[in-house]
């Protein structure tokens, strides 16, 4: 088909039905906040890719590896026409032009972009997990996303989450401060 066909198609789906998506930010390397906004801004410039929102950025611990440093925290949500995996090819190379290194598994990271939800969407594949597995048990994921989207319904657990956050017990992963809002526009 001619690409400029299929470009054409590609635009109409994603203006028809764009998917509302999460999509989790993690830091603990280096300039982390740099990471973070540079990450913002190689989804800012991909095509098939809108920013609609991002959440405060939040300075959290460690979990796992518990003698790394700190981390910093957010969640952005896009709407795009990306399918999945597509979705997953393009922060996996975000995070690569970001500079984020080969470490150990939940080990240090220059930048982490994790998708947390894609749509209503239930996907249990070895390379991709959606709703992100680990998501309602977080804190730091709970508590940004719900000042995005506190109403959102999570789709397997049928709660918000806002209700999510308020059953997190107590124990579950502390944040230490609340940071700066990051400087990438989403106009
Ligand atoms: P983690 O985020 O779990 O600490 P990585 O960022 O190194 O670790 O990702 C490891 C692998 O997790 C990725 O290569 C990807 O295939 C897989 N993965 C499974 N589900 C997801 C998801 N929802 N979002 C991002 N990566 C995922
Ligand atoms: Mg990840």
């Amino acid at each position: 088909m001619r690409s400029d066909l299929v470009a054409t198609i590609r635009r109409s789906l994603f203006e028809s039905s764009p998917i509302e998506v999460f999509l989790g930010l993690g830091s603990n390397v280096g300039n982390r906040q740099g990471h973070i906004d540079q990450a913002l801004a190689q989804l800012d410039t991909e095509n098939q890719i809108r920013i609609d929102s991002i959440s405060s950025i939040i300075e959290t611990s460690p979990i796992g590896w518990a003698d790394q440093p700190q981390f910093l925290n957010g969640v952005v949500k896009i709407e795009t026409a990306l399918s999945p995996f597509d979705l997953l090819q393009t922060i996996k190379h975000i995070e690569i032009q970001v500079g984020r290194k080969k470490r150990r598994r939940w080990g240090p990271r220059e930048i982490d972009l994790d998708i947390l939800i894609y749509g209503d969407l239930v996907l249990e594949h070895p390379q991709l997990t959606i709703p992100h597995p680990e998501m309602i048990h977080r804190r730091f994921v709970l508590e940004p996303f719900s000042e995005i989207q506190p109403d959102f319904v999570h789709p397997t657990q049928n709660r918000t989450i806002r209700q999510l956050l308020l059953q997190l017990p107590d124990d579950a992963v502390s944040l230490t401060k609340p940071l700066v809002q990051t400087k990438v526009s989403t106009d």
